[in-house]
């Protein structure tokens, strides 16, 4: 009997999350039903729930979406080549497809249906409501964007597509990060180790990272993952550190994915090489940057690039290396959660647990409690 409601998990307020049941919608020919195997939990999370993040209200949370499709309308299984029984990867946006940003190429930016589409983002007023991945299953519009990805994985570890591919389109395909290229990346959460593992397959020859005290074991983990230089800024200068590392040139591509932090920013004027890039990922609570000196940019000709989501191009070589099994990616995996577990996982990844801190973690909705 296929099931006829799913289980999910509705933000109705910051820091407000409950379990709720709605009903499994019908699938026309362009649309899809998703079973959720995993949601990868994200620093975006953490922001969505504690209202830093403005959002409409209420709202099922989940836009790394890794699922096995249930059910499918004929012309979606044409359009994605995938059918019922496949495991495929969700994109977060929903693009229009008619925008100029569409038209494009440029996706990430569309705003052609009045503001950002995306799984976990569109109100649960939105029929059919299912449109987040916290939850057993999930609607999949005609606009959705997915990739297969094969079965024999654990769900955990094939569900990095999303932290990996934003490592591939920040630290790669935006600075056209290769061979001879120094990448310094301000700092170690999952985006950072992922920068460190793209950077390090695109052929960057020196790869530096930066963290603080109390990430010590995530800047180890960063040496194993290929970074040549870890820096504690806390503990060392790190402005001289990158001088020494670069034989004072300084860094040709600076990736910012620290979170909140706003020095960072600045900073990385300081560290970054003449005619270098420097790409700021990391969103910061729209707060302003102290002690920015634009005049480092125009005397080093700096290029500053924004970096918001990832393009299908990175998804797929994020897939790619998953499916290699090169990289030892389970020992950025830290912990699994069942759905019922979804406050203390986005809290845990916040840094608001104590004595506990995750890299990657995930929610499982069928390890359930
Ligand atoms: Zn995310
Ligand atoms: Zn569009």
């Amino acid at each position: 009997m296929p099931a006829k409601k799913s289980r999910v998990v509705v933000q109705t307020a910051p820091r407000a999350l409950e379990m709720r049941e709605l009903p499994i919608p019908e699938i026309d020919a362009d649309s899809a039903l998703l079973r959720i195997e995993a949601c990868g939990i994200c620093g975006s999370d953490a922001e969505q729930y504690t209202g830093v993040l403005p959002m409409r209200l209420p709202v099922v949370p989940g836009h790394e979406p890794l699922g096995i499709i249930e059910r499918i309308g004929d012309r979606a299984a044409k359009r994605w080549g995938v059918d019922v029984g496949d495991r495929v990867a969700v994109e977060a946006l929903i693009p229009c497809g008619h925008c100029r940003a569409c038209l494009e190429g440029r996706y990430q930016v569309c705003r052609g249906r009045g503001s950002m589409l995306g799984h976990g983002y569109v109100p649960l007023s939105h029929p059919p409501g299912l449109w987040g991945a916290y939850a057993d299953y999930m609607f999949l519009d005609a606009h959705s964007l997915v990739h297969p990805i094969r079965k024999n994985l654990p769900a955990s570890i094939a569900v990095m597509f999303n932290p990996l591919g934003a490592g591939f389109r920040w630290a790669v395909e935006i600075p056209r990060t290769g061979p001879g290229d120094t990448v310094l990346i301000l700092g170690p959460g999952q985006r950072g180790l992922a920068s460190v593992i793209a950077a390090r397959t695109a052929g960057a020859d020196r790869i530096i990272v930066t963290g603080l005290a109390r990430d010590a074991a995530k800047l180890a983990l960063a040496q194993e993952l290929g970074a040549d230089f870890v820096i504690n800024v806390e503990e060392e200068d790190t402005r001289k550190r990158v001088k020494e590392i670069t034989d004072g040139r300084g860094a040709d591509v600076v990736v910012e994915v620290s979170a909140n932090a706003a020095q960072p920013v600045a900073e990385a004027l300081h560290y970054v090489a003449p005619s270098g890039r420097v790409v700021l990922a990391g969103v910061k609570g729209f707060k302003a940057v102290p002690e920015f000196i634009s005049d480092l940019i125009v005397v080093k000709e700096v290029t500053i690039l924004g970096a918001f989501g990832v393009t299908s191009r990175s998804y797929e070589s994020a897939i790619r290396l998953i499916e290699s099994g090169k990289v030892p990616l389970e020992k950025m995996h830290t912990h699994d959660f069942p759905l019922e577990e979804a406050e203390r996982a986005i809290q845990m990844l916040g840094g608001e647990v104590a004595g506990e801190s995750s890299i990657h973690s995930c929610l499982l909705p069928d390890r359930s409690t």
